[in-house]
């Protein structure tokens, strides 16, 4: 039936598509696993299916979900599929998708706390029992000088962080500009949002210094104090430094105790980036991986890994909340309000770059409530297991090797026969449909990434793809 022009959708059509879509949601999450994780579309194939101009009439919501089933899926990458090793997970769940979609029908711009009073103190409150189920520094809860915020990003936060501490060490750049003289410092296996930070923040590439590391890839405290001192001694103004729990290339964990020693010493800005490992803290077992955190001015972790949060959602601590309102805060007269100006309320737009904020806590608040803690740690603690395994199978394989320590969830291997046998494994398994995995470089080797953390991911899943590896590297080395 045609439409006339400028209708809305009804609550009745809303109720009824809403069904569907739900159904069609719950539908994918059955079959995922049948279909191939890396999307087989070549580059241009969906935007051919598309037309070139908008529609100029309505369309029935009917066919544009058929067109998500025939043009949409085809190019979809699944990271929902229980084969997913590749990158890092992006894991989402139920309960999450749900507070998404209530997220999205409440609508709410959260700048401000008036613009929404629940918007803010919900994070604020689900910030704080996040640090007591991490076991994270009491300094980090709103109850101290400090708190918690939502981020759309690791990155975001690492930027916060970073004009944070560049503010503090400096107190005139936010006016009158960097002059050249700030440093920052990263190991050189830190997140390439570390370098993008000091690019968009001023402080500018020249000025990161890339931090040596050990054997195992974490960043010599040494090699840090002894940049600090020379940058010192030169007249430069060391402002932050960035440590990471976790690499994204092999999981190193940076020795946050002789690390955090340090940067007190000079007073410099300690943020410290967890964004996958982070999730392994709900487990007591493994915060080991966080010692030294109580030196730290800022920390972030990425629920929107591998706490089972759609993306985007990245919470993020700060010691001292003045510091980094007094970065970030402008008051323009159209934003005051009676509340803020009492200051007897938190609002947010003063902690992160845009003004604009989503309900993102309400996802987050869902999933801790629907999995309880002790249902995160069983997952976190399987998915970690289930490395580990996957880790005995490749050492005592004569033809694979590990290529870096296991702590957690993340297995670095490579075939021994080289890098030519490597890429032509990956190659073909990723081709293959049955899994897909990435690779990363390591000592100047190509190495193998296996990344264990999607929500359905089980030890059958594990296993499969260790048979696949084995038979594809046999059947394409001919051993
Ligand atoms: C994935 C990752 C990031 C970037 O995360 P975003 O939330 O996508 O910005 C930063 N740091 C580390 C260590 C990571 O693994």
């Amino acid at each position: 039936m045609a439409r006339q022009a400028g209708f809305h959708m009804t609550p009745e059509e809303f109720r009824r598509h809403g069904r569907e879509l739900i159904d069609w949601l719950a539908r994918y999450e059955e079959r995922v696993e049948s279909l191939p994780v890396l999307s087989r579309v070549r580059p241009g194939d969906v935007a051919a299916a598309l037309p070139d101009l908008a529609p100029e009439a309505p369309e029935p919501f009917e066919t544009v979900l058929r067109d998500v089933e025939q043009v949409i899926l085809p190019g979809i990458t699944h990271w929902q599929s229980p084969n997913f090793f590749a990158f890092f997970p992006a894991n989402a769940s139920g309960p999450s998708i749900l507070g998404e979609l209530l997220s999205a029908g409440l609508g709410v711009q959260g700048m401000l706390w008036v613009t929404s009073p629940a918007c803010t103190e919900l994070e604020t409150r689900v910030l704080d029992w996040l640090v007591g189920l991490l076991g994270l520094p009491d300094r980090f809860h709103s109850s101290s000088a400090g708190a918690g915020v939502i981020q759309d990003s690791a990155s975001s936060a690492a930027l916060c962080a970073l004009l944070a501490g560049r503010e503090r060490a400096a107190r005139t750049t936010n006016t009158t500009g960097c002059d050249g003289k700030l440093v920052a410092y990263a190991s050189s296996e830190a997140h390439s949002s570390i370098e993008k930070a000091v690019r968009i923040s001023g402080v500018g590439s020249d000025n990161l210094r890339r931090i040596e590391v050990d054997e195992q890839k974490r960043m010599r405290p040494d090699a840090l104090e002894a940049a600090l001192h020379e940058d010192r001694a030169a007249g430069r103004v060391p402002c932050f430094v960035c440590a990471t729990v976790g690499t994204t290339s092999s999981q190193a964990l940076d020795p946050l105790e002789p690390i955090g020693k340090i940067c007190a010493e000079h007073g410099v800005w300690l943020h410290v980036d967890a964004a996958m490992a982070g999730s392994a803290a709900i487990c007591p077992e493994f915060r080991y991986i966080q010692a030294g955190l109580e030196r730290a001015d800022s920390y972030c972790f990425n629920p929107h890994k591998w706490l089972f949060t759609n993306f985007d959602c990245d919470c993020f601590w700060v010691a001292d909340r003045h510091a980094l309102i007094d970065a970030l805060s402008i008051l323009p007269d159209y934003l005051r309000n009676r509340e803020s100006d009492s200051g007897a309320v938190t609002d947010y737009r003063d902690w992160q770059v845009p003004l604009g904020r989503r309900f993102r806590s309400l996802k987050l608040w869902f999933v801790i409530r629907h999995y309880g803690a002790e249902g995160l740690r069983h997952h976190i603690r399987e998915h970690i297991r289930l490395a580990q395994q996957f880790a005995t199978w490749v050492r005592e394989h004569e033809c694979f090797e590990l290529a870096a320590p296991v702590p957690l969830n993340l297995v670095c291997f490579r075939h021994v026969g080289g890098d030519a046998v490597n890429q032509a494994l990956l190659d073909r398994l990723n081709a293959s449909g049955e899994m897909y995995i990435t690779q990363t470089r390591l000592d100047g080797r190509l190495t193998l990434r296996f990344s264990i953390g999607q929500t359905h991911t089980e030890a059958r899943h594990v296993a499969r793809a260790w048979e696949c590896i084995v038979e594809t590297a046999e059947r394409s080395t001919g051993s």
